[in-house]
């Protein structure tokens, strides 16, 4: 039995959109599905203000392979904070799409958990609303 010759060629499954997400060139992706290079954190860009929701809510860990250790190193850093950067406190999952903050403790929300369609200029989170109107 061969076991170098058993590594599975599924772990190319989800890639492309994983490369999207961090906004690797072309020609970079190209060098990489020949396994011909690995990610350097140059190749790597993560736009920290809109993360992509796919990659907050995915397990990237299964490209690690991917990335230079520095690279990976970084990378998982960042991926890290800002899951819990954009966590919810209303489901708990941390996937960046349409959110709301609230104006009191700064919790964030996903819209639909806050049962919005639009956010509107100021919003409060069930807390902090059930907090104010006992005090009023
Ligand atoms: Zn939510
Ligand atoms: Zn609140």
């Amino acid at each position: 039995m061969n076991l170098a010759s058993s590594s599975s060629s599924t772990d190319l499954d989800g890639i492309d959109s994983m490369l999207d997400w961090f906004g690797v060139d072309k020609a970079v992706k190209d060098r990489l599905k020949e396994r011909n290079t690995a990610l350097t954190k140059e190749d790597i860009t993560i736009d920290e203000d809109h993360p992509p929701a796919e990659a907050l809510g995915s397990n990237i860990s299964k490209f690690k392979s991917f990335f230079t250790c520095e690279a990976w190193e970084s990378i998982s850093k960042s991926m890290a904070r800002l899951a819990g950067d954009w966590r919810c406190d209303t489901c708990k999952r941390s996937h960046y799409e349409n959110m709301i903050m609230c104006e009191s403790c700064f919790c964030w929300h996903h819209w639909a958990c806050a049962k919005l369609s639009s956010p509107p200029d100021q919003w409060y989170c069930a807390t902090c609303t059930s907090k104010h109107k006992k005090k009023t």
